[in-house]
């Protein structure tokens, strides 16, 4: 295997710090690029031991240059807490973000892999989700700013391609949890195991008969990485996820008894646009990348639950 110099942005965050940490031990150079809006030193500070590691303070919505060969770009907040707080900055990073990436990368004639998202198909009407659909988003709620600046990323992605032939690959995220998720994230998982270990309530929007899939994190970065290394050709968009669907009551009461929590159960009104279902098809990853998730919510949960523990003690 070559040695390959690679840019992640948003490198501090969640998802990637684990990446940055996957590629190192795979012996590439990594420059992990964040403004740490809501990703932290603290998850990558540890990475410093490979030589091949840089840390860089920058903002993908300025230009930026690097000698890299491939990159990875994640520079976006992902909760919704997170990115309805200023919803003009998520436009920015997420399409003026892009374009710069995109520029880097056509300058440089690197590969560039782009984190977009299950919220491209909004509050789905057909379940489970198929890269063909085209999605239910509304255009001027408040989660748009993430729906529609994620989908506008994945069009200027895909007008680079078309423009340029530059070597693209764009995935669909589906809900993904693990380590190295902030305490305040706001997400449900992250919430729901702080919630159980601190006796807090557990707080459940409306009736929590909404539906998600959850992948645990390691099963989404080696679909990552399988997918960067791809043929030319295979450009996606391709949906990453688990496909095992839960309530989110179910999961709340998977957290309690995995952490043996005595929390109580508490209901709090739904958030506007909240997607009442979601699971991903991924019959286009296991074909094209060969892949499948391995780690199932039970064992997902007991590592993060562990990695919660270790954090708030
Ligand atoms: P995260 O919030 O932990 O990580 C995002 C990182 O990007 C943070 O470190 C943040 O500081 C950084 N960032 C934000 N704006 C930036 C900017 N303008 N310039 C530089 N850095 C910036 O979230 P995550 O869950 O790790 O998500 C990573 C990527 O994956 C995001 O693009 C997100 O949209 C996508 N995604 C994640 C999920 C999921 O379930 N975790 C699902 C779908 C898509
Ligand atoms: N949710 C919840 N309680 C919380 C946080 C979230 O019931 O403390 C619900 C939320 O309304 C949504 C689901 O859990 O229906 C997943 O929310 P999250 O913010 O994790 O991600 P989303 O899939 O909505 O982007």
């Amino acid at each position: 295997m070559s040695v390959k110099r690679i840019l992640v942005t948003g490198g501090a965050g969640f998802i990637g710090s684990h990446l940055c940490k996957k590629l190192l031990k795979q012996g590439h150079e990594v420059v992990c690029l964040d403004n740490y809006f809501t990703g932290s030193k603290a998850n990558v500070v540890g990475l410093l031991s490979y030589p091949g590691f840089e840390i860089v303070r920058q903002d993908t919505t300025y230009p930026m240059h690097f000698e890299v060969d491939e990159i990875y770009n994640l520079a976006c907040p992902a909760s919704p807490v997170h990115y309805q707080h200023n919803p003009i900055k998520t436009i920015k990073t997420s399409v003026l973000g892009a374009i710069n990436v995109l520029d880097l990368a056509c300058y440089l004639g690197a590969k560039v892999l782009h984190a977009s998202t299950s919220e491209v198909y909004g509050d789905p009407c057909i379940h489970p989700q198929t890269e063909d659909y085209w999605g239910n988003v509304n255009p001027i709620g408040s989660r748009s700013c993430y729906d529609e600046g994620k989908r506008c990323a994945e069009t200027v992605f895909f007008d680079t391609y078309r423009q340029s032939g530059l070597d693209i690959k764009v995935i669909r995220i589906f809900n993904t949890y693990g380590p190295n998720m902030h305490p305040n994230d706001g997400r449900v998982v992250s919430n729901f195991i702080v919630q159980a270990l601190r006796g807090e309530d557990i707080t459940i929007y409306g009736d929590g008969k909404q539906t998600r899939s959850f992948c645990y994190v390691d099963d989404l970065i080696d679909a990552m990485v399988t997918m960067m290394n791809t043929e030319q050709g295979f450009i996606g968009p391709v949906n990453l996820g688990n496909s095992a669907e839960f309530t989110i009551l179910e999961l709340a009461e998977k957290v309690l008894s995995l952490s043996c929590s005595r929390s109580k159960l508490v209901f709090r009104p739904l958030p506007q646009d909240d997607p009442k279902q979601r699971r991903p098809d991924i019959t286009l990853a296991k074909l094209k990348l060969g892949w499948e998730p391995l780690v199932d919510l039970e064992e997902g949960l007991k590592y993060t639950i562990d990695y919660f523990r270790r954090i708030l003690a």
